[in-house]
């Protein structure tokens, strides 16, 4: 089996969860087999390099972003930035409020998380509406950093999560 093949068949759909009509894609079994996580992270770090080039942080969208997102750091070499659920961050932060496929919810970095015209990837498990990505971008952008790119496991594609965030997602499966 390749190697997004086999990705593909440790991801497992929860049917109606967290709310009737989701088809939640869990990435569990991904995570928990040693080989998948790593060629996940590889591959996605060999996608990022070749489509988005040099790059300065990684941005991971809380929760399951931190774990796609500061693997793909520690693997490109870069720093991590978490951007995390209102409330949770100790210093002073900005926020933005959005929604996602499934409900709503505000997000927030430290305001010196980003420098003035770094680069930032901005990083999650899966893109569905956009609305999540989208809300980070404009968190790296009120800070003065420049949004690189976008990069996911999953892109659920019929959502068209693209038009929101302005441009071809990086992933490795799509539905
Ligand atoms: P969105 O903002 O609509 O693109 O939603 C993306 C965010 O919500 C990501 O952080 C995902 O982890 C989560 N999410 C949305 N839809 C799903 C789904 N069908 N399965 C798993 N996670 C999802």
């Amino acid at each position: 089996m390749d190697v997004k093949n086999d990705l593909r068949s440790k991801i497992r759909d929860i049917p109606d969860y967290p709310k009737p009509g989701i088809l939640f894609k869990d990435i569990t079994p991904m995570l928990s087999d040693a080989k998948s996580f790593s060629d996940c992270i590889s591959e996605l770090c060999k996608e990022v390099e070749s489509k988005v080039g040099t790059i300065d942080y990684v941005l991971g969208i809380e929760a399951r972003g931190f774990i796609i997102g500061s693997a793909l750091a520690y693997k490109m070499g870069v720093g991590f930035i978490p951007a995390r659920k209102k409330g949770k961050l100790p210093y002073k932060k900005i926020s933005v409020d959005y929604t996602i496929e499934y409900g709503k919810d505000t997000i927030e970095v430290h305001e010196d998380s980003v420098p003035k015209g770094s680069r930032v990837l901005i990083a999650d498990d899966l893109l569905a509406t956009g609305g999540t990505a989208k809300a980070a971008a404009t968190l790296v952008e009120k800070l003065g950093g420049t949004v690189s790119g976008f990069a996911f496991v999953i892109w659920l594609s019929q959502l068209e999560g693209e038009k929101l965030i302005g441009s071809d997602p990086i992933y490795l499966i799509k539905y």
